[in-house]
């Protein structure tokens, strides 16, 4: 299988050949057609099995241009170290779009951010604090989400992030994609998952 079997624009597939993919990773294989579909996805992956690209491609190429200043596309995930993994990674699979991607996340001052995100922002990644911390200072735009992705639900769950994501769902429309990627299928993840997501499709890798 090569990547050109999906269904991605030009400036994705020049991107992924940059990074040096040659073949889709099992998880891959898995997940972009489905995402691509519009499927909601339960990923039960490792770290270091591709799994950020198998969201992240689809992803892209749903959003795939910058459009008026609000966030489209929302991804979850446990710490700020993740979350500038994750921006990295997303940048460079994004580099010949013109896509805003941008991470806020704690520990810093909240300002830099904030003016960051009154310049307009496609896809906006974020841990669960900082998101809330924002949206009620009145910071974060949220009508215009349409895909959702929990990344490391497991770890989310274990850092007791819980009732902030409850929170988070209260306040972005109701009708998205949701994602959720996890290492494991621990029970708190299968509680999450049936919460959130209505006829997800699970892939094991
Ligand atoms: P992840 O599981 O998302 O943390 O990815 C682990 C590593 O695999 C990252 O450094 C990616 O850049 C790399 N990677 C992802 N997909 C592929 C692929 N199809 N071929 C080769 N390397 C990949």
């Amino acid at each position: 299988t090569t990547f050109q079997e999906f269904n991605l624009n030009k400036q994705l597939q020049n991107a992924v050949s940059d990074l040096g993919f040659e073949h889709p990773t099992e998880i891959q294989q898995k997940c972009i057609p489905m995402i691509l579909a519009g499927q909601e996805v339960i990923g039960i992956a490792q770290t270091g099995t591709g799994k950020t690209a198998a969201y992240m491609l689809p992803l892209l190429m749903k959003i795939k241009y910058a459009q008026g200043d609000e966030p489209r596309a929302l991804i979850l995930a446990p710490t700020k170290e993740l979350i500038v993994q994750l921006a990295e990674h997303a940048q460079q699979l994004a580099k010949y779009t013109d896509l805003r991607i941008f991470a806020i996340y704690g520990g810093i001052g909240p300002k830099t951010q904030i003016e960051y995100i009154r310049q307009g922002v496609d896809v906006l990644i974020a841990t669960p604090g900082r998101f809330m911390e924002l949206y009620l200072k009145g910071e974060l735009p949220v009508s215009q989400f349409k895909i959702l992705v929990l990344d490391e639900a497991d770890r989310m769950m274990d850092m007791g992030f819980m009732p902030q994501l409850r929170k988070i769902f209260e306040v972005i429309p109701r009708k998205r994609q949701n994602l959720l990627f996890s290492a494991t299928f621990s029970e708190r993840v299968e509680r999450l998952s049936a919460e959130f997501l209505e006829f997800p499709i699970k892939v094991e890798v």
